[in-house]
């Protein structure tokens, strides 16, 4: 772990790092729909893919705290490459870190950390996404051998991923108890991805189907147990839902920075916007959620970093804090009037992304409905 000394410097270059490399350029990386490989080859030299991965795995070792408010700065101008950058300690490499093999950690998560590789996660199917025991892809046994039939969709990094962490089940019947954890190299033979273009939000990543056409892979592809799968999955987004969190109090901020600046620079009236008590109070609610969002991330954070499993308080993060940020992106853009509109303005991106960050790594709405199960005790907390 590293010093409180040392974590605030990194949080202070990813901030200066962020508003000098990717302040720029956003704007049309977003239009394009790519990341552009110099900005993540540069990330990659400064140590920034690390994160909460071991340093004996490859990784930085940051603690959750550290970790949260390093995504956190870089999402405040662009929370895509803030996506990218939480990967290796979340939704992709979360999963190989608690469940993989020494071998596996060597192969793919080392070089994920150091962001020489990327990786997909792929839970979603087209015809289940909440429900993620509801998947239909299978597996087979065949011999020392897996054969994996089905499809995957929304599944993100498609352009740049190395390898797919997936799942599949055994027997449908079995539900969660039916599915395995694999991780495929994306060359694998009958391995097809087909990305979607002219995404309405989270444009800059690669996102689209994953077809696995009798994909045969050796036992060594295995993750975790074989029945395990459905464990191995929600390890993964567990910590993927902090990221996000994380992301949604950086763009809140953003939210709440541009609609500051934006207020007081415009006049109606003959006077300055910011003296409208309804601009005021737009603002105080961004303020009032963006304080508190990042409070409760902070809070989850410190539960992991004290070992503890924190599913209620990551869901809870995760679903206020992307709440936090649509909402504010909402009053920004109306702080904004006309020039909401405008390409000039980042207040756009902001209000389209926001949205999609309530329905990623679980829509809000089963968010809400599992916290309400939890705290009544119909179900499990950790
Ligand atoms: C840009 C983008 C990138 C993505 N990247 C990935 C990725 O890399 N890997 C991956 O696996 N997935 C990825 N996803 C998929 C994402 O995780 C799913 O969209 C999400 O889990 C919701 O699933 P769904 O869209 O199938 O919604 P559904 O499950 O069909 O739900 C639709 C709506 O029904 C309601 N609902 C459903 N269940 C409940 C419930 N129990 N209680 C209350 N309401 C409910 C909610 O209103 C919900 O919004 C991505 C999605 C997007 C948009």
């Amino acid at each position: 772990m590293i010093d409180r000394e040392s974590a605030e410097q990194l949080i202070d270059l990813a901030g200066r790092y962020a508003r000098d490399k990717i302040a720029p350029r956003v704007a049309a990386y977003d239009q394009e729909e790519r990341f552009p490989r110099d900005l993540l080859a540069e990330m990659a030299e400064l140590g920034f893919f690390g994160g909460t991965v071991p340093v004996d795995d490859g990784g930085a070792g940051l603690d959750f705290v550290t970790f949260v408010s390093f995504i956190e700065e870089i999402s405040k101008v662009c929370h895509m490459m803030g996506c990218l950058l939480s990967m290796p300690s979340g939704l992709v490499g979360a999963s190989i870190s608690d469940f993989g093999t020494d071998e596996q950690k060597r192969r793919w998560l080392g070089p994920l950390a150091a962001g020489t590789m990327f990786g997909a996660a792929g839970v979603t199917e087209p015809g289940s996404g909440s429900d993620v025991a509801g998947m239909q892809t299978t597996y087979v046994r065949d011999g020392d051998e897996y054969v994996i039939s089905g499809s995957k969709a929304w599944i993100s990094n498609l352009d740049i991923a190395s390898f797919l962490i997936t799942f599949a089940t055994s027997d449908r019947s079995l539900r969660h108890k039916g599915i395995s954890a694999f991780i495929i190299p994306t060359d694998a033979v009958g391995l097809g991805l087909h990305p979607y273009e002219d995404k309405f939000g989270f444009r800059p990543i690669c996102t689209g189907d994953v077809i696995l056409d009798d994909v045969r892979v050796g036992a060594d592809a295995l993750l975790g147990e074989e029945g395990a799968g459905f464990s191995v999955a929600m390890a993964a987004v567990e910590r993927g839902r902090l990221g996000v969190a994380s992301r949604s109090v950086g763009v809140a901020q953003a939210c709440l920075d541009a609609a500051r600046s934006y207020a007081v620079d415009r006049h109606a009236f003959g006077r300055s916007i910011a003296a409208f008590q309804i601009v005021q109070s737009k603002v105080t609610d961004m303020e009032v959620g963006v304080a508190t969002a990042r409070l409760l991330v902070r809070h989850a954070a410190e539960a992991l970093d004290r070992g503890e499993r924190a599913r209620k308080l990551t869901s809870m993060a995760k679903m206020y804090a992307s709440d936090v940020a649509h909402r504010s992106a909402t009053d920004a853009f109306q702080i904004h009037g006309a020039y909401g509109v405008s390409p000039e303005f980042a207040i756009g991106r902001y209000l389209r992304d926001s949205k999609v960050l309530q329905i990623v790594e679980g829509s809000n709405d089963l968010h809400r409905a599992l916290i309400g199960e939890m705290s009544l005790g119909l179900r499990e907390v950790s």
